[in-house]
């Protein structure tokens, strides 16, 4: 350390604490950095390399960024995932005894910031705190932004469970040593996330009412860690933290990363943005926190009747009561972020045009509690008695600041008349002076017969009377005093003028000290309202959102879901919500989707783009609509709350999106065969399109089975293998469903409606055909196909028996595995599935050999 200059040995100590982070070391005007943060930083930033003397060791590479413009290079290496240290002189340099002492005052990271410019107004930023024990993990998602802690558990591996965070967009995952050690490679190759170490750590007094709601040690022990970790890298007290929410998991539907993705919820996957996604299309919220509160409860729908019941009777009411919703709709629209200003107060960052986008949105308040007042139920009056309307609060905001209250807090223009006696009479002197001086002019012009004659002011002269040379003659000589000489003019004062400078130049500076003092007055006060605020913008959030409800569902003619409690879809003329919304609405075709505990699987058959996949997401999105309580796209619609939707979709599809092999595929089927239950709804599109025929086919076989003898989970599993529709001889809760097709003269026409029974054609030449593909090669398909055909009548294929070990077996996957026209034919000729059935069927040990001999007769003679 010697070596280098006793400024140099205070930064490197500095930086020794902060080695995650770039420090930006305020010297003067300026942040500077050093060593390898500048250097790195200086490309980041593309901002000039250069360097400085740094001791006995030369030159130390540097790169700065001024004071005033810092905030535009923060949001650039903060947006890139780093943090940035900002190290402040905390002493007067004037009183300081050799170099002036510098502390880190507040170490900006991507899950911690709360400045509107490094925020997305329609979305959370997480920060997310974890701890683990085995498998199993606890965690804790907190958006500073707006003070909101929701806490989990969470069982399993760690991969899904990182996927999982990653889809709900979190910044910034905190956790010990070896939770770094094990997530830093794939969170690094994967993007999006930075990872913090923070050690354990106790909950500190000060912070022990924000884990009140939580009891579960692991849960407390990942509070400990983000407790320790805000108030290390934002040292100070945070106001507007809500005691962390614990999200039981037995009270949400639950969702992993995959199903989300697939179903589209909240970004589409081909285009990666929200439109497109179900939240797009229910996003109608007039306010952005509205719009947050709407991500989540998509991201997170519900499995308590009486939560769901209590949304969907709002959106019911709120429909049947236009009027008010549009007026309710038209106040909202004035409500600012509250939340985000709420945190600013907190922080005390606040600008004075902060707080009068708080009193603004607090004068839409007694209106659109009003309204809410005339809405029926229960959650209409629990919403507006949450409604506070801080009357009181707003009248003060609106006493104190100026309407057009700028952001800056130093420039003065912040409080308005009549707030304090002082200030007013300070600005009256300043005023008055500058009357006075307004009126100079003329008079001066008239005394001395200069009509040329000016007023002017600059920053080094202050107030001058200026007159050109050729009128010098004219110039009372006794009264005015020459300030400064021009090329072509002379400037001069009086005593008068200098008298009344003085009188607005110091008032000028008292104003704008009062003004600061007072404004942080203002901001002080509000700071005791800051949980009433919240509760109010938490109000407002929910009622924003359940209002977007009701204008979406009837909008687009959606309906009130009945829950069933016996595990019963009905769903009749359902619809595919965004499919529908892209589409033109007249074309849209209906399809009626219909299960039970007889009927809990339907095997899909149909062409490719026939609208299977469409089908099956239909279900799972209305099953999410409903859980989050909204209408659904049908005409009536029944249905019971699922406690997970899995969603899987076969290699080839997924390729498209450049993601998936065959294995990531076959991992996820596990995920869904291990973690499914009879409340789940599983939809298995295409499984073992991504290997060979019959592989694929055998796996897709023992799926099903599995599915319907273990699972009993209410699922839709559409294949190009027609040859599995014979299951449905044997296992009496699967049902064969296709999705209808027709050739009219010669062309494929697709008419997407499902209909019991099975596809006996798979069209594959005919898709080939739309698709225009060269004549010649459809031409030589066809005939391929008829040889292939024809083969296959002839001689079954062989590969079949390595598949089945028993000879029930092979028989089974020989009536399962023929090709389509053989399938046919047993379709035609049922009575050998009849015989295997009622074989199965007979308990050996109540027979005596004679009605054995007796059966066994039976059973030949139905076979002849
Ligand atoms: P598949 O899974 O059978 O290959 P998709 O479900 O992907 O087919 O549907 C293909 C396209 O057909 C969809 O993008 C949509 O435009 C259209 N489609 C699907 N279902 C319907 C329907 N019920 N009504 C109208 N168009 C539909």
């Amino acid at each position: 350390m010697s070596q280098y200059t006793p400024m140099m040995q205070q930064y490197l100590s500095i930086k020794a604490a902060h080695q995650d982070a770039f420090l930006f070391f305020r010297l003067g005007d300026f942040y500077e950095m050093f060593f390898e943060d500048a250097v790195k930083a200086s490309q980041i930033l593309e901002i000039t390399l250069t360097s400085r003397e740094g001791g006995q060791n030369g030159r130390i590479p540097m790169c700065g960024v001024p004071y005033h413009s810092s905030a535009g290079y923060i949001k650039v290496l903060v947006e890139n995932g780093y943090k940035v240290a900002i190290c402040e002189q905390v002493e007067d340099p004037k009183q300081a005894v050799g170099v002036v002492r510098r502390e880190v005052v507040q170490i900006i990271t991507p899950g911690t910031v709360i400045d509107d410019h490094l925020l997305q107004d329609r979305e959370n930023n997480y920060l997310v705190s974890i701890d683990k024990q085995g498998d199993s993990y606890a965690y804790i998602l907190c958006d500073l932004s707006t003070g909101e802690m929701k806490g989990y558990l969470y069982e399993g591996s760690h991969l899904p469970f990182i996927q999982l965070l990653l889809s709900q967009g979190i910044k910034e995952i905190v956790g010990d040593q070896s939770l770094h050690n094990e997530w830093y490679d794939y969170l690094s190759q994967n993007g999006q996330a930075s990872i913090s170490i923070q050690s354990d750590s106790e909950i500190e007094g000060k912070f022990s009412h924000l884990a009140e709601n939580i009891t579960p040690p692991l849960l407390l022990k990942a509070a400990g860690r983000l407790f320790q970790y805000l108030s290390f890298t934002q040292k100070r007290s945070f106001h507007h933290l809500k005691a962390v929410e614990y999200q039981q998991n037995e009270k949400r539907m639950k969702l992993d990363a995959f199903s989300k993705r697939n179903l589209e919820l909240t970004e589409s996957i081909r285009a990666k943005g929200k439109k497109g996604s179900l939240l797009w299309l229910l996003d109608a919220t007039m306010t952005a926190m509205g719009a947050r509160k709407l991500k989540q409860w998509v991201e997170e729908p519900l499995f308590v009747k009486e939560t769901i019941e209590k949304r969907l009777q709002l959106v019911e009411n709120l429909i049947g009561e236009f009027f008010i919703r549009e007026e309710m709709k038209e106040q909202l629209k004035s409500v600012y972020d509250m939340e985000r200003l709420i945190a600013k107060i907190s922080y005390g960052n606040a600008s004075p045009r902060d707080l009068v986008q708080l009193r603004r949105s607090l004068q839409s308040v007694p209106v659109i509690r009003e309204k809410i007042n005339q809405i029926d139920g229960d959650y209409a009056r629990n919403l507006y008695e949450k409604m506070t309307d801080h009357g009181e609060l707003a009248d003060f905001l609106a006493s104190a600041l100026c309407e057009e209250a700028p952001i800056q807090i130093k420039d003065g223009g912040i409080i308005k008349k009549g707030f304090n006696a002082k200030l007013d009479e300070y600005k009256d002197a300043s005023m008055n002076g500058k009357e006075w001086i307004a009126s100079l002019e003329q008079q001066e012009k008239a005394a001395t017969g200069i009509k040329s004659l000016k007023i002017g002011f600059n920053k080094i002269f202050g107030y001058f009377i200026e007159v050109t040379r050729s009128n010098l003659s004219m110039v009372p000589e006794d009264r005015y005093e020459r300030k400064q000489t021009l090329a072509n003019a002379e400037r001069y004062v009086t005593p008068e003028l200098k008298e009344k400078e003085r009188i607005i130049l110091e008032a000028e500076d008292k104003i704008s000290g009062l003004e600061y003092s007072l404004f942080l007055e203002v901001r002080e006060h509000v700071k005791q309202y800051i949980p009433g605020l919240q509760q109010l913008a938490a109000a407002i959030s929910e009622l924003d959102v359940v209002q977007s409800f009701a204008s979406i569902s009837e909008q687009y003619h959606y309906v009130r879901p009945v829950i069933s409690e016996n595990g019963n879809v009905n769903i009749v003329g359902g619809r595919h919500p965004v499919v529908e919304k892209v589409m033109d609405a007249q074309e849209y075709v209906p399809n009626d989707i219909h299960l039970n505990n007889e009927r809990n699987m339907l095997l899909i058959t149909g062409p490719n783009m026939a609208g299977k996949s469409t089908y099956m997401r239909q279900l799972a999105l209305t099953s999410v609509m409903m859980q989050i309580g909204c209408f659904v796209p049908a005409e009536s619609a029944e249905l019971p709350m699922f406690d997970q939707i899995f969603t899987r979709i076969g290699a080839a599809d997924d390729l498209v999106g450049g993601q998936s092999t065959f294995m990531v595929e076959m991992l996820e089927t596990n995920f869904a065969l291990t973690s499914a239950t009879e409340n789940s709804l599983i939809l298995l599109d295409e499984i073992g399109r991504g290997t060979s025929t019959y592989d694929g086919m055998a796996l897709a076989q023992s799926i099903i089975e599995f599915i319907h003898e273990k699972i009993k989970a209410k699922t839709l599993f559409s294949t190009h293998y027609h040859e599995l529709t014979v299951l449905e001889k044997t296992l009496p809760s699967l049902q064969n469903v296709f999705v209808s097709a027709v050739e009219e003269n010669g062309r494929l026409v697709f008419l997407h409606k499902v209909i019991d029974g099975q596809a006996d054609k798979s069209f594959g030449i005919q898709v080939a055909e739309l698709a225009e593909l060269p004549e010649a090669v459809i031409r030589r398909a066809k005939t391929i196909l008829n040889s292939y055909e024809n083969q296959q009548r002839n001689e079954p294929d062989p590969s079949i028996k390595e598949i089945s070990a028993t000879e029930e077996e092979v028989m089974e996957s020989q009536l399962s595995l023929f090709s389509e026209n053989h399938s046919q034919k047993i379709r035609k000729e049922p009575k050998e599935v009849d015989v295997i059935k009622e074989l199965r069927s007979i308990n050996l040990l109540e027979m005596t050999p004679m009605d054995a001999m007796n059966v066994i007769y039976k059973l030949q003679g139905k076979l002849k």
